[in-house]
């Protein structure tokens, strides 16, 4: 089966340095794939090349949605109408507009009508997003606010979401919630590229995962297996 994305020889860096070194990865369409590893192993990195944030120094990426295409290197903005969404690290929602206004952002290239269509679709998946649409998100609480950064890209409809530390700083219940609602969306059919620290919660979602350490896969396979492995338990999961 074509997998949906397929990664070859990313090599990324900064000035200099090399931060990634040649690393493959595939997204099979309908799977949640994690990707985890150590604080600065390079997981951003991948991710905002991935969504044309930064161009690979040599690699390759194609996508399988429909024809089989080339993006490494492509502009954000093509990337992002082929159904490639990034939603960040930290969230980054505009703390001084509205639920409502950011919501908008993620589906700016449609029509209002439309628009207004996917927020219901957005709102009956987030009910607490529904009942702050007026307010400023700055106001929301962390578990709100990643929730609005996801509203966000769904909004846009994507294909493949690319979901960047989504449990970050938040307490476990919410933590909780928030997975069950990536969950959610495979069982919808949209797919889902992890990056997360918190191992033991991505392991338990994902089908597949990938161990990254500075800048190279360390080991891959079913999520499951993963999760059991002994260097993954001892180095991730505070076994
Ligand atoms: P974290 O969970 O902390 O975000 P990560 O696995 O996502 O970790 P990256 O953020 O991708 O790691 O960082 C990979 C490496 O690239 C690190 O050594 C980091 O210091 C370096 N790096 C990241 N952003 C920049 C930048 N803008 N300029 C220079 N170096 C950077």
């Amino acid at each position: 089966m074509t997998a949906l994305l397929s990664v070859e020889g990313l090599r990324l860096g900064y000035a200099r340095a090399d931060v990634v070194h040649g690393i493959g990865l595939a997204v099979q369409r309908g799977s949640i794939v994690s990707l985890i590893g150590s604080n600065g192993a390079g997981k951003t990195t991948i991710l905002r090349s991935l969504s044309g944030l930064m161009k690979p120094r040599a690699g390759s990426v194609r996508w399988s949605h429909g024809e089989t295409v080339e993006i490494a290197g492509e502009a954000a903005h093509r990337i992002a109408r082929r159904g490639i969404v990034q939603v960040p690290e930290g969230r980054q929602v505009f703390a001084n507009m509205t639920v409502a206004e950011n919501l908008r952002l993620g589906a700016y290239h449609v029509a209002t009508p439309e628009a207004a269509r996917r927020q219901e679709a957005v709102v009956a998946r987030f009910p607490r997003l529904g009942e702050r649409l007026r307010q400023q998100a700055g106001y929301l609480s962390g578990g709100e606010q990643q929730m609005l950064a996801m509203g966000r890209a769904l909004m846009a409809e994507p294909v493949l979401l690319l979901l960047d530390e989504p449990s970050m700083g938040l307490a476990p219940l919410i933590v909780e919630e928030i997975f069950a609602i990536i969950a959610s969306l495979r069982a919808e059919g949209r797919t889902i590229l992890l990056v997360e620290q918190n191992a033991s919660a991505a392991l338990a979602i994902a089908d597949y995962a990938y161990v990254l350490e500075t800048g190279r896969i360390r080991l891959q396979g079913e999520a499951a297996e993963v999760a059991r492995n002994p260097e993954v338990t001892a180095a991730y999961l505070g076994v």
